[in-house]
């Protein structure tokens, strides 16, 4: 808001100069030898103050006007919004008349999509709600990975235009659509490429307010996974199949952490870092910031919650079909999940830490069936429910639709499974990574 209200300022003061000139130019025989530069007074002055931390909207407003005028100006405020439940940092904008300095008006942004505007006439202050206008446009963009997956989006050239926190942004959400298909910390192969279509909602100053996948496909060692909206109800809260119709999602996340905040390797046997032995280290070590969440990969009941040896701080969940699945070293468990507890995939249980005996803060993860571990990435689970037959047609259109935005999208790099161009062929199954178990 403040940007695009500065620049209004700011043009305004710029068409004055040109005016100026002209008028200087037509009235005056002109000297070629040097143009004096013309100084316009901005319409006014502006200051950009931050709400600090515990600071009151009056006590930032403080000096900047008497007390019968504040008691006026939060009273216009109290229209739009509660002065007591601002937030730290939120952005006032004090507007001053230049010429004598005096407050005219106030700007406060009390959400990223909402400001009230404050004015002062001879009768006293009066107010508006002013909506940040949003626009919306789709992303198309591919890429190669030459090291991280991470690396590749945040350095894409095609995407320079987002800010730095919209491309990861981005990542999450290629992770969300993903989660069940690749773990982009521990699959990615150089050469592996991507492309997608992102629809987005955007403001004014360039920044993301929302955004969705429309479709992308990923291609991890030649082989391509895909995912295409489809929104059956029509009520925003669709979900992501591949070209088939089949869902992406699976009975298990691949990973209990999001993409952006890890990086970690599996191994069957190697180096302790704190016992400095050589152990069977079947469980997945996801290197990762203390506090950052980490998730159930999916449905069960918590069978354990509590400290457990060299794990410390254990959350284990039993899964149908004998599955267990094992988040150790946390520095604390989610306050209302404990013994008995039901929880749904995707459910936040605990936060990464290194109690127990960890070197440093990372998630231990691991997942075993009948008391045997596996990895993760080798066990091949069931997909969730496909598109239903009731919305075959529908959901047909759409993927055209949608899998023709990827097609506008040149593909780097060699797939190995061919892709029919045909929509009424779609493309034959991707083979899943791993074996069955
Ligand atoms: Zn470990």
């Amino acid at each position: 808001m403040k940007q695009s209200i500065t620049s209004r300022i700011q043009a305004g003061g710029i068409a004055s100069a040109v005016i100026v000139l002209l008028s200087a130019c037509v009235s005056e025989t002109p000297d070629v030898g040097s143009l004096e530069a013309v100084w316009v007074p901005a319409a006014e002055r502006t200051e950009v103050h931050a709400l600090g931390r515990g600071q009151t909207f009056g006590a930032l407003l403080y000096g900047a006007i008497d007390a019968n005028q504040q008691a006026s100006l939060l009273l216009a405020f109290q229209e739009h919004a509660d002065p007591r439940r601002l937030r730290e940092r939120t952005e006032v904008t004090l507007r001053y008349l230049p010429e004598n300095n005096e407050l005219r008006g106030v700007d406060v942004a009390v959400s990223k999509d909402r400001t009230v505007r404050l004015d002062r006439d001879i009768l006293g202050w009066n107010s508006q709600l002013i909506q940040t206008p949003i626009f919306v446009d789709t992303i198309y963009a591919m890429g190669e990975v030459t090291e991280t997956f991470w690396g590749s989006v945040v350095n894409n050239e095609k995407l320079t235009s987002l800010t730095f926190e919209d491309r990861n942004l981005l990542i999450d959400h290629l992770d969300r659509v993903f989660q069940w298909q690749m773990d982009f910390s521990r699959q990615i192969r150089p050469g592996d490429n991507y492309r997608f279509a992102f629809e987005r909602e955007v403001r004014p100053d360039g920044s993301m307010r929302e955004g969705r996948l429309l479709a992308a496909e990923f291609v991890n060692s030649g082989t391509p996974y895909h995912a295409v909206y489809f929104d059956p109800n029509g009520d925003g809260r669709g979900s992501y199949f591949d070209l088939d119709g089949e869902s992406v999602r699976r009975a298990f996340l691949l990973k209990p952490l999001s993409y952006r905040r890890i990086s970690g390797r599996f191994s069957s046997g190697r180096r302790h870092p704190v016992l400095n032995t050589i152990r069977a280290h079947r469980g997945i070590d996801y290197a990762a910031d203390r506090g950052t969440p980490v998730m159930a990969t999916s449905d069960g009941v918590v069978v354990h919650r509590g400290s457990k040896g060299s794990f410390g701080n254990t959350v284990e969940i039993r899964h149908p079909n004998g599955w267990v699945t094992r988040y150790a070293h946390l520095s604390r468990f989610r306050s209302d999940v404990t013994l008995g507890t039901r929880v749904h995939q995707s459910d936040v249980i605990g936060y990464v830490g290194m109690s127990g005996l960890a070197t440093g803060p990372h998630l231990h993860y691991e997942m075993l069936q009948n008391g045997r571990q596996f990895d993760p990435l080798s066990v091949d689970l069931p997909a969730g429910d496909p598109v239903p037959a009731d919305d075959m047609v529908r959901w047909r259109g759409e993927l055209t639709e949608r899998y023709d935005l990827l097609k506008m999208i040149p593909r780097r790099g060699p797939v190995r499974t061919f892709v029919a161009e045909d929509e009424d062929a779609p493309a034959p199954e991707a083979p899943q990574p791993g074996g069955g178990v």
